[in-house]
């Protein structure tokens, strides 16, 4: 069975020695009396929770998936299932950082992030059931009226009910305004909610006596496509005033999809018969509602990404330090044994380091952009909360996309260090890789959020956003300029950020005379700005780690090595892309449609 470790360790190099986040924190006022402590504390905890609940229900919970009871439509998730999540909910986990005035503990939204990747390490399919909780809760909590409120976010912060996006429909998934399903005002000030909803994540299940479905639909006469979509609260059970389960709902689980990963998820069919929904937020307007909890789930897919990443790198590394195979090329490493452990051959430690080098740039790059999100929430500075903001919706994309494109390549890489064994099930590590390919799919495809970051962040308000970005790595930069030892990472940033600069006006102009050449370079230019945000990330990491190797800690070691590594090995990658970026959209469309 695969191992996993917390990264503890790690997770405060970040927060506390390159971020300094909890410092950052105090200063707002909701977050003033956070102290480093506490934050430990908190993620000790939660990585036994996720090490020692969740990880040993991972693959059972894959070879026993869902099932549906076809007369009844409950579905029963796999077995322990239940169970753990009564733990989590015992333990006050889902209030880690949900607003106290409805139950929750008001820690910031970094210390919840860290704790998501230690749950998505441990068990991706189980960590969807809260997730999306998660998300209900942040659209109620943005657009809920204050009874809504008062009704629906106590329960989903103690964790008694569940939550659900319901978007997708059998015809329509990235196109949301192609959606049929109706919503009919009642007298009562309720609407009777028809249609079918597929592939609902934690659609249906035994783990919370109640569900919270967030729907969207169309009322009589909405205007066609995306400005008629209106969102509703479609709750299994109708609470009573006093949050007491009332009668059951008009909508059920029609089917199960069976699936290539996240098998102890329920992908479900949701058909609405008439059901009782509320109106959250203005009618028509449902789909800037829903957009609350698709960024809020944008960054919750690059965590599971990470997650991933991080077990599936912890496994290889166990795996080639154990495993003799074949001298070195340079004669033996291990002579008393019959041959060398693999990890001693230059490409195996290449997938290690690739996939090392993914996962530690990712976490300080979620870290840092959760710390953005945390001050965009709580700071009584408006200046600072739209900056903040606007960080926020530029990173969104690009952690929900180059991390899951990357938790791909590093799931695979990490299953390659394997050999044959890591093909077959027993070690755990092709479930990392079919779990991990979702992620590039819901939420928005990664092509989807390419063009919204290359159309509508970059181009679509004249590079603004991306110029606040490229303010702290030019301070960054101005700072070290001097620093001979940071020359070597420092060098190839500052040359990275001249590029996109140079490539994003470029692009501007093409995009000026056809539009369709966004489509052409947006999912490379996605990759290159990844790369860019990766560059700075890393240099920062390694600036902390020359200042403190002296100290002899081999962890400042490690970290130098990576970063090295980064620049050196994955870093060059984006003289490709930046190529391929220029050679536009006439090879793509060249090729006559009756030829494909
Ligand atoms: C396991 C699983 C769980 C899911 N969970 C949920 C959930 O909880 N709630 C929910 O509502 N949905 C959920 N989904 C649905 C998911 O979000 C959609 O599948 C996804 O958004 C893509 O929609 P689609 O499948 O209809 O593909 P399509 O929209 O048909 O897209 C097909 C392909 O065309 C590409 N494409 C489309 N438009 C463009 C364009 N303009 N430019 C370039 N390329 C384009 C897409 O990138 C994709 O590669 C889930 C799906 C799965 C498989």
């Amino acid at each position: 069975m695969p191992q996993y470790t917390p990264p503890l360790r790690d997770m405060q190099f970040v927060m506390h020695e390159v971020l300094h986040a909890v410092d950052e924190l105090r200063l707002l006022p909701a977050h003033a009396e956070l102290d480093v402590d506490t934050v430990n504390a908190v993620l000790e905890e939660g990585g036994k929770f996720a090490a020692e609940v969740l990880a040993p229900l991972n693959q059972s919970g894959d070879a026993e998936g869902c099932t549906l009871d076809p007369a009844s439509h409950e579905v029963k998730a796999p077995k322990g299932f239940k169970e753990a999540y009564k733990t989590y909910v015992e333990g006050g986990w889902p209030a880690l950082s949900c607003d106290p005035a409805y139950g929750g503990q008001g820690l910031p939204h970094l210390v919840n992030q860290a704790f998501y990747e230690m749950m998505n390490s441990a068990n991706q399919a189980w960590t969807m059931y809260p997730g999306l909780s998660h998300g209900a809760y942040e659209a109620l909590h943005a657009h809920g009226s204050d009874e809504q409120k008062a009704l629906y976010l106590p329960k989903l912060t103690s964790g008694q009910w569940t939550g659900t996006m319901c978007l997708t429909e059998p015809h329509c998934g990235t196109d949301l305004g192609l959606l049929r399903s109706k919503a009919e005002p009642q007298a009562d000030g309720s609407y009777r909610i028809t249609g079918t909803k597929i592939f609902i994540s934690a659609g249906e299940h035994d783990l919370a006596e109640n569900i919270v479905h967030l729907v969207l639909a169309r009322l009589p006469e909405a205007p066609q496509g995306s400005k008629g979509i209106s969102l509703f609260v479609v709750p299994k059970f109708i609470p009573n005033a006093d949050g007491s389960l009332g009668a059951r709902n008009g909508l059920y689980c029609g089917g199960l999809e069976h699936k290539m990963g996240i098998h102890g998820n329920a992908t479900a069919q949701i058909v609405l018969e008439g059901a009782s929904g509320w109106l959250v937020g203005e009618p028509n307007k449902g789909l800037a509602a829903m957009f609350v909890m698709m960024n809020a789930a944008r960054l919750g897919v690059g965590m599971q990404s990470l997650g991933l990443t991080e077990v599936a790198y912890q496994n290889a590394v166990a795996y080639a330090k154990q495993r003799i195979q074949m001298r070195a090329l340079s004669g033996p490493k291990n002579p008393e044994q019959p041959a060398d452990t693999i990890i001693v051959h230059p490409d195996v430690r290449k997938m290690l380091l690739t996939a090392r080098a993914y996962a530690e740039g990712a976490r300080a790059f979620a870290m840092w952009t959760t710390l953005q999100l945390d001050k965009e929430l709580a700071s009584d500075d408006e200046d600072e909360r739209r900056d903040c903001a606007d960080l926020v919706a530029l990173m969104t994309p690009i952690v929900k996309a180059f991390f899951t494109d990357n938790a791909w390549i590093a799931t695979s890489h990490c299953l390659q260090v394997f050999g044959g064994h890591g093909y077959i099930r027993e070690w755990g590590m092709e479930q990392f890789v079919r779990d991990a390919r979702i992620n590039m799919i819901y939420e928005g495809t990664n092509t989807i959020q390419s063009l919204d970051l290359l159309g509508r962040k970059v181009l679509g308000d004249n590079g603004k956003k991306l110029k606040k970005f490229a303010k702290l790595v030019t301070e960054f930069i101005e700072d070290e300029g001097t620093n001979e030892a940071m020359q070597e990472f420092v060098n190839p940033l500052a040359d990275l950020g001249d590029k996109v600069t140079k490539l994003t006006t470029e692009l501007g102009m093409k995009a000026f005379q056809n539009a369709d050449e966004v489509g052409a370079a947006a999912v490379d230019y996605l990759r290159i700005c990844g790369h860019l945000v990766f560059a700075y990330f890393w240099a920062r990491m390694a600036k902390v780690a020359l200042e403190k190797q002296a100290g002899g800690d081999p962890f400042y070691t490690a970290k130098l090595a990576t970063a090295r590594f980064y620049f050196a090995k994955l870093l060059p990658e984006t003289a490709g892309l930046i190529r391929s970026c220029r050679a536009g959209l006439q090879p793509l469309m060249a090729l006559d449609e009756a030829l494909f």
